[in-house]
């Protein structure tokens, strides 16, 4: 069983200046509920909306450079394929300067894979939710914790992984019922990140698409229909989160006995294939292969994520998709 934190102490956080780097979607909402749970929170951003924001919601705002001075700790919530610009660009100067400095992560990419070598006076941690941040927003309205796996790069004060429990708790993730830190590490997290990207996220939307052309073009089925059984009637989520509250297999139970044989018999009809598949993903994380072929893709301009996305966002799947979901929103016909 891996080892699980349900509290952190805030304690040893109080009297230190926490610099949260980007106000994004983790950094808007880590900082309000960082600074809800008494802490001194700063923000630093390029002075732009997110800035203006920041400033609107009460926060001391500065460019980011001068918000690694003024702190002890710095939270890096700007997207990964950014931080390592923003961090040797604005970061990596100010901290050098420094006896000790507290550097946390929300993800393990950039660590993992060698893209950002924090210095040497600096606790390097991770504290990555496992939620979106409007999922995060949510549940702290209801007194709600949500799950973090935590991780420790370097240790230079012996006090990194409390640091991580304090980090947990201070944005509400622990010390809240249904909150839980999981002790794991950077790589463990980018891998596990990276695999369920590169799997079964991509392997649904691949068998959506397969099923809307078989069906509506080769078996004349109406597009719509298709896509309200597919996914546009919520019937998809609620089953993700029968799966989350009840288990994966337990679940079926909510289907019909005709909906559960099919599925259960067709699961041992693909496993071995898609087994197949997993591996050979789990093996260009493990290798660093998709590292450095998403590093070039960055390098070219995301010249291949654009052009897809622009192929993908204009299949006629989507044309009826557009058409549905307007409709459903307005809940009447054109
Ligand atoms: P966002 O895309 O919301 O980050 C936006 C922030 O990054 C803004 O403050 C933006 O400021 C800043 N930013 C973007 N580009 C630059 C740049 N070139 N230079 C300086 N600042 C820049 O990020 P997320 O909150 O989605 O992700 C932050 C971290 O959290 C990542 O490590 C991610 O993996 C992790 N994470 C995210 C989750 C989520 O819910 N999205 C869930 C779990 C982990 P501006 O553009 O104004 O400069």
């Amino acid at each position: 069983m891996a080892e699980l934190f349900f509290d952190g102490d805030l304690s040893i956080l109080r009297d230190l200046t926490i610099a949260v780097i980007g106000y994004g979607n983790q950094g808007s909402v880590q900082a309000r509920i960082l600074r809800e749970n008494g802490l001194e929170v700063i923000v630093g951003n390029r002075m732009d909306e997110y800035w203006k924001r920041a400033e609107k919601d009460g926060f001391k705002v500065y460019e980011i450079s001068e918000a690694v001075r003024r702190a002890d700790a710095a939270l890096l919530l700007v997207p990964d394929e950014v931080a390592p610009d923003v961090y040797y660009g604005k970061m990596d100067e100010e901290i050098r300067k420094k006896k000790f400095f507290i550097l946390d992560f929300a993800s393990g990419y950039n660590i993992t894979y060698g893209l950002i070598k924090p210095a040497a006076n600096t606790d390097v941690i991770m504290v990555a939710p496992r939620m979106f941040a409007w999922g995060i927003l949510e549940r702290h309205k209801q007194g709600l914790g949500y799950p973090v796996l935590i991780g420790v790069a370097q240790n230079v004060s012996g006090k990194a992984w409390d640091y991580a429990l304090a980090i947990s708790r201070g944005i509400g993730a622990i010390g809240l019922p249904g909150g839980i830190a999981l002790k794991s590490s950077f790589e463990e997290e980018a891998f596990l990140d990276l695999l369920s990207e590169h799997t079964y996220i991509p392997l649904l939307i691949a068998s959506i698409m397969a099923y809307f052309e078989v069906a509506t073009k080769v078996y004349g089925a109406s597009p719509e229909a298709a896509i309200l059984e597919l996914y546009a009637s919520g019937e998809l989520a609620e089953q993700a989160k029968a799966m989350a509250e009840e288990g994966l297999i337990e679940q079926l139970k909510h289907h019909s006995r005709t909906s559960q044989y099919g599925q259960l018999t067709r699961i041992r009809r693909y496993y071995e294939m898609i087994r197949d598949i997993v591996e050979s993903e789990a093996e260009e994380i493990w290798s660093g292969e998709f590292a450095r072929e998403f590093a070039e893709e960055k390098l070219s301009g995301m010249i291949m994520m654009n052009r897809l996305k622009e192929v993908l966002g204009s299949s006629d799947l989507v044309k009826v998709e557009k058409r549905l979901l307007e409709t459903l929103k307005r809940g009447k016909l054109d």
